[in-house]
């Protein structure tokens, strides 16, 4: 695997959101300039507090909806709410978010040659009739339903992606990030482990969509951070899409059980109705990323989930 030689100028869209913070750690680790770019809808300044007085790092609030003029190198495209309660809130600025934010990050790299890389998501496979998904799948999507503002305008994302690459030559990467947890998530943002470990650590009823039966596969932050890292640093044949994830699946109904046993929670649960267009099923194909970057993710539910738990349990407490 090749490694960075040199400090770079890195620009974070979303920056201050869950895997953005985690992804502005990493880099300013690596020895980077980081320029942390968001308009704190879903993320806070909480999430990079600690970076604030560090001589590599820059926090800019801006909304790139609108266009930003700067010079980087590389460029991480992570800006968009990404819980459904989140961005079903605004569904018009989710759309705008991703297609005008893409045409204006890729604007920006156009003008200064960055390489840059867009946060996809295994939502551009709907729910999916192949199972579990590979990166030639074109997806099962509803295009006017209530997740339509952020499958699809992350589906119109990566073709502008892939325009600009055919069109200008420009190095482009694409992730197909799948399910990923882990601290920083916002205990309120209605994603089911955050929800789940919240419920569970206040003894509320644990809330079950539908029958449980639904499955996903859960990637810890730190496995994705680092394949994300690694994703931009192949070269220039490498453009994805490429899922990113962990594809040990679980059930709702089993990851309930666990968060339940890892809390010692006396929580019970409760069903309610399945959400429209919930996928009843999801797992990444890993064939492409582990060829690609040497990886594999290695944190199992067990240690991510415990924690994450140690986290909300932290943040409970002082609030
Ligand atoms: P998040 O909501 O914590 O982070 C998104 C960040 O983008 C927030 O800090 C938010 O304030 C910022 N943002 C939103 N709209 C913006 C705008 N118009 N201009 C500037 N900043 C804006 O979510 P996350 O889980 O960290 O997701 C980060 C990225 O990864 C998103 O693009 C998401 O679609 C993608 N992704 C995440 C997952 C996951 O499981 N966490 C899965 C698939 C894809
Ligand atoms: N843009 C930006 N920063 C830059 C260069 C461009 O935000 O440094 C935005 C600008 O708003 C523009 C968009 O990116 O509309 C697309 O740029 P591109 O050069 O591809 O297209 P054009 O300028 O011809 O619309
Ligand atoms: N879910 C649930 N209870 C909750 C929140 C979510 O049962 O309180 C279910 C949801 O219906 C979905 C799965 O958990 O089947 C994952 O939901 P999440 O919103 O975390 O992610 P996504 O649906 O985008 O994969």
């Amino acid at each position: 695997m090749r490694k960075y030689n040199a400090s770079k100028r890195m620009l974070v869209t979303g920056g201050a959101g869950f895997l953005g913070s985690h992804l502005c750690d990493r880099l300013i680790e690596q020895g980077h300039d980081v320029l942390c770019v968001d308009n704190f809808f879903t993320g806070t300044k909480r999430n990079v507090e600690h970076l604030l007085d560090h001589p590599r790092f820059e926090l800019m609030r801006h909304d790139v909806t609108f266009p930003l003029y700067i010079e980087v190198d590389e460029i991480f495209n992570l800006a968009c709410p990404a819980s459904p309660i989140h961005y079903q809130h605004d569904p018009v600025q989710t759309t705008k978010t991703s297609v005008h934010g893409a045409i204006n990050m890729l604007g920006l790299a156009k003008r200064v040659r960055a390489k840059i890389l867009q946060a996809s998501t295994s939502e551009v496979y709907g729910d999916p009739e192949i199972h579990p998904q590979t990166e030639d799948y074109w997806g099962n999507v509803n295009p006017i339903g209530i997740r339509s503002c952020y499958d699809e305008g992350k589906r119109c994302a990566e073709t502008l992606f892939f325009d600009y690459w055919r069109q200008h030559a420009l190095p482009i990467k694409v992730a197909r990030i799948f399910n990923t947890y882990g601290p920083r998530m916002q205990p309120n943002d209605g994603r089911v482990v955050s929800s789940f470990i919240v419920q569970a650590l206040k003894g509320d009823p644990i809330t079950v969509f539908g029958d449980g039966g639904q499955t996903r596969s859960f990637c810890y932050v730190d496995d994705l951070v680092e394949a994300i890292t690694r994703l931009m640093l192949t070269g220039e044949g490498c453009t994805g899409p490429i899922n990113l994830g962990n594809n040990s699946e679980f059930t709702i109904l089993e990851l309930a059980e666990k968060v339940i046993s890892y809390t010692n929670s006396r929580s019970k649960l409760i069903f309610k109705p399945l959400p429209q267009d919930d996928p009843r099923q999801r797992q990444p194909d890993l064939t492409k990323a582990k060829a690609a970057l040497n990886w594999e993710p290695k944190v199992a539910l067990e240690d991510g989930l415990k924690e994450t738990i140690a986290y909300f349990r932290r943040s409970l407490e002082l609030s």
